[in-house]
């Protein structure tokens, strides 16, 4: 079926940013055709509002989602205090059910497209997670969420486990549909031993599957982890020692990395999720996005809910321009484009461009017409939030509508 939707669109396009004024988005059957000025047939009439590529969050949690905006002095009390009790609740399916319906609802109604998520230490709310974001229609990057040291005994695996349920739960949902990929999910070194990190990176060659983990966020957490594996001179070379770097692995923060994990990590090809607002609320540091250029890192923006208190990548975005002083455009690619790239999903998503997938977001603005594309953007990421969005489609298909007010 084919669609037209009439708009101001924005978007990287052929390698520049875009600003298409009173165009048309083609969208066939789920697939972007083109941008055109050409008056179409049958379209939806968008041109009081802006479309822009629906927005890529590269690191969040499923579990934590009622455990937003808990204020702690460090991570590791943090977790121990807060994290993992809010994720021992999901022992509970109906908890697990409400809960992921929640929070796909949220990030379609935030304007994020795909994401890539850590569900919670348990299987069958991992299940659960990949049926509710099935029946959202979000582009999912999932995984359970595995621990097998230094946790409360209800939330740990053991290696074996950890294998069956990687399994089990691979050859369910990855590529269940052309929108739903399985992620191994070490949570980090502090809470996982060699052996397990070893096997579920083991899994992940075999499998072809995603990697995410979290690495280099704050100086405690990385002396633990060198106690813990004292044959290494740093967090990167614990991670290449496991097998869990390569090119389709997403590793959180990297707030303190080092040059020389710069260098191992650029080598092995894996990216960086950026999670700023995260780095603020939990005082990590500040992550340095020109040192991640310098090594040319390929880098996302993630929400990281819950250290991040917010959904929205608009302000996701605000964070990293006040951390790192990157103008409206930049943060505005690593929203899209930058973070699709991240992923390895520039191919199919994060611009508007002639045969990716149609997932598009369509944003209310007051009196835009004056403004240029760098005001526009930057109207939007130091103002916007989830109610400039009015729509969200993924695939060419409607996942959220604001209602009327
Ligand atoms: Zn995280």
């Amino acid at each position: 079926m084919r669609q037209a939707y009439l708009s101001r669109i924005i978007t990287y396009y052929n390698g520049e940013l875009r600003d298409f004024k009173a165009h048309y988005l083609i969208v066939e059957n789920g697939k972007i055709i083109g941008i055109s000025e050409k008056k179409q047939e049958n379209f939806v009439d968008y041109s009081d509002y802006v479309i822009l590529p629906g927005f890529v969050d590269t690191h969040t949690h499923l579990a934590q989602i009622d455990a937003r905006a808990k204020w702690y002095p460090d991570l590791i009390g943090w977790l121990e205090k807060y994290i993992f009790p809010a994720e021992l609740k999901f022992r509970d399916d109906e908890y697990a059910r409400d809960a992921a319906q929640r929070f796909f609802k949220a990030l379609a109604s935030n304007g994020t497209t795909t994401a890539a998520v850590f569900s919670s230490p348990f299987k069958n709310a991992t299940n659960i997670a990949f049926q509710e974001a099935s029946e959202r229609g979000l582009r999912i990057i999932m995984g359970q969420v595995m621990m097998d040291i230094n946790v409360p005994d209800e939330l740990k695996i053991s290696v074996e486990k950890a294998e069956k349920d990687t399994r089990e739960l691979v050859n369910k949902w990855h590529g269940y549909n052309e929108l739903l990929y399985y992620a191994v999910t070490p949570r980090f070194a502090v809470s996982c031993s060699m052996k397990l990190m070893k096997n579920l990176a083991k899994i992940s060659r075999e499998k072809e599957l995603f990697v995410q983990t979290h690495i280099s966020e704050q100086e405690r957490e990385i002396e633990e982890v060198l106690k813990l594996n004292p044959d290494f001179k740093n967090y990167a070379e614990v991670y290449q020692h496991a097998g869990l770097l390569g090119p389709k692995t997403i590793l959180a923060h990297g707030v303190h990395l080092s040059e020389e994990e710069l260098k191992i990590i650029k080598n092995e090809n894996s990216s960086i999720a950026h999670c700023p607002s995260s780095n603020f609320f939990l005082h990590s540091g500040i992550m340095s996005i020109d040192s991640m250029k310098r090594f040319k890192l390929r880098i996302g923006f993630g929400s990281d809910i819950a250290a991040g208190p917010y959904f929205s990548m608009f302000e996701v975005a605000r964070d990293a321009s006040y951390s790192n002083s990157i103008s409206p455009e930049e943060a505005f690619y690593y929203l899209t484009l930058g973070g699709a790239k991240s992923l390895g999903f520039d191919k199919i998503t994060g611009s508007l461009e002639p045969d990716k997938s149609a997932d598009f977001i369509v944003v209310s603005l007051e009196n835009f017409d004056d403004l240029s594309t760098r005001e526009l953007l930057s109207s939007l990421i130091y103002l916007g939030d989830d109610r400039n969005i009015v729509a969200t489609y993924v695939n060419g298909k409607e996942v959220y509508k604001r209602e009327k007010i």
